[in-house]
């Protein structure tokens, strides 16, 4: 009898691969109500093994034998623990206390327990290929965003799709008051209250139905917001605890930048990714020297430039080796300019420069000097390659050029070496081609 039992357990755990499996079989195998509990250990309670975390009503004054391994039985109930390697993984409670039932726990308890941390181990490691894909959406957004009222909303959907069945807020501090950033509106009272309680030193705090979590955003040493879970029925668990705490200090990071960037825009004509002139700035470059040129009836040259399949780039290798590519490339680009030369990054991934005293034949050299020199270069892209194992990799550009007449007026500068770089586009990639009206002629 006990064997047959013992054989029929074996084999519907061995076929389980979810909590629900795994209760049906020791209901099944038990014929009593059989319920698991699992110690968490960072919140110090038992909870529900199947129904998401219910919390356990075991005594306390039985919790220390549990813990040293010892059954507890007490009310008609079986309180069995399952141990690994004499750490209490959680317990099984049975209506029942029969002698037959505390002999096949005695012998089934290892498989069971066994099983059970198999299940918490795969949760985790499910919930971890979730995390690290928000934690990288997250990282991208540094990367390429600077808009607050950008940034925070997707950071908010991020998080929400990541810890479901909680309501999330992200609050940011203005004039020393928190101000609900996301979503629009937090009818709860207690939340605000407890936000004026957080501090530094104390990080995370969470409720003591272990239902919301404040977990505070920081810049060096001030609070300048916090994230708020909050459930009405789950409790947080610990890995979501660890998981919001480095989802906070990632969201961190990407407000003290947006907010440096905010700054150094105001005042900005660099690109801070390439060191460029920013756009605005080259158009202030565009009027003077198209004046300059007017005046001294000196040549003026202008050449766009477009890396080539560069969505692919970012596709492929993750948007930290674009913006590392980027650089790279505005680097090969500077070492092959002239000092009086003006480079600019005029979109996300397109060049505008504009060569003073310079002719059309000269610019045209210059513009093949730049494609060759950025596709023979090795980019190294080891360090910054996050999707996989490619080291290396090479990029090639597209070029237009358009030289300046006297009678067109400055913002006919750059047009028309962007229709020549279209046409570069058109014809095939890696060329430069030089404007004519109504079409462009390859060199
Ligand atoms: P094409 O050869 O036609 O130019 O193909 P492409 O893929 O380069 O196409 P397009 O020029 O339209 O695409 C620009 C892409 O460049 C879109 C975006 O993914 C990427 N990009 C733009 N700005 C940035 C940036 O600051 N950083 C990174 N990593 N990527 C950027
Ligand atoms: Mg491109
Ligand atoms: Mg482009």
């Amino acid at each position: 009898m006990l064997t047959e039992k013992l054989k029929t357990l074996s084999k519907a755990l061995n076929e389980s691969d979810s909590t629900e499996d795994v209760i049906k079989a020791l209901n099944d195998v038990f014929r009593k109500e059989v319920k698991v509990f699992v110690f968490d250990s960072r919140l110090n309670t038992f909870r529900d093994f199947a129904k998401h975390w219910t919390v356990s009503n075991v005594l306390d004054a039985d919790i220390n034998d549990l813990f040293d391994g010892i059954p507890v039985i007490k009310n008609n109930h079986i309180y069995y623990p399952a141990m690994k390697k004499n750490i209490l993984l959680g317990y099984l409670e049975i209506s029942d206390n029969s002698k037959e039932t505390c002999e096949l726990l005695d012998i089934a308890i290892y498989n069971i327990a066994l099983k059970i941390q198999n299940i918490i181990l795969n949760q985790k490691m499910q919930q971890s290929v979730e995390f690290h894909d928000s934690m990288k959406n997250i990282a991208k957004i540094i990367e390429t965003q600077y808009e607050l009222s950008y940034i925070i909303p997707i950071i908010g959907e991020i998080i929400d799709t990541f810890i479901s069945n909680h309501l999330i807020y992200i609050f940011l501090k203005e004039n020393g008051k928190f101000k609900l950033s996301w979503p629009s509106s937090c009818r709860d009272k207690s939340i605000t209250q407890n936000l004026d309680k957080l501090s530094i030193h104390k990080g995370t705090y969470i409720s003591t139905d272990n239902k919301t979590g404040y977990f505070p955003l920081i810049n060096e040493n001030n609070i300048i917001g916090a994230i708020v879970t909050k459930s009405t029925e789950e409790p947080l668990n610990t890995q979501e605890i660890e998981y919001l705490e480095q989802l906070a200090s990632q969201t961190s990071t990407t407000i003290n930048r947006a907010n440096v960037y905010a700054e150094i825009l105001k005042h900005a004509t660099l690109d801070a990714l390439t060191g460029f002139y920013n756009r605005r700035q080259m158009e202030e470059r565009i009027k003077q020297e198209t004046a300059s040129a007017k005046r001294k009836k000196t040549p003026l040259c202008a050449i766009m430039i477009d890396i080539d399949y560069f969505k692919h780039v970012n596709d492929t290798y993750g948007h930290a080796a674009g913006d590392y590519i980027l650089k790279t490339a505005s680097k090969i680009i500077r070492s092959q300019l002239r000092e009086y030369d003006i480079a600019s990054r005029y979109g996300g991934e397109e060049f505008a420069i504009i060569l003073p005293f310079t002719r059309e034949e000269e610019a045209v050299m210059v513009a093949d000097r730049l494609r060759k020199a950025v596709e023979s270069k090795i980019i190294n892209i080891e360090h910054v390659n996050t999707k996989n194992d490619t080291k290396t990799i090479q990029i090639t550009i597209s070029l237009g050029i358009y030289s300046f007449k006297e009678t067109d007026k400055p913002e006919e500068l750059l047009m028309k070496a962007d229709k020549a770089l279209y046409d570069a586009k058109e014809t095939g990639r890696n060329k430069v081609i030089i404007y004519k009206e109504n079409k462009g002629k390859n060199t």
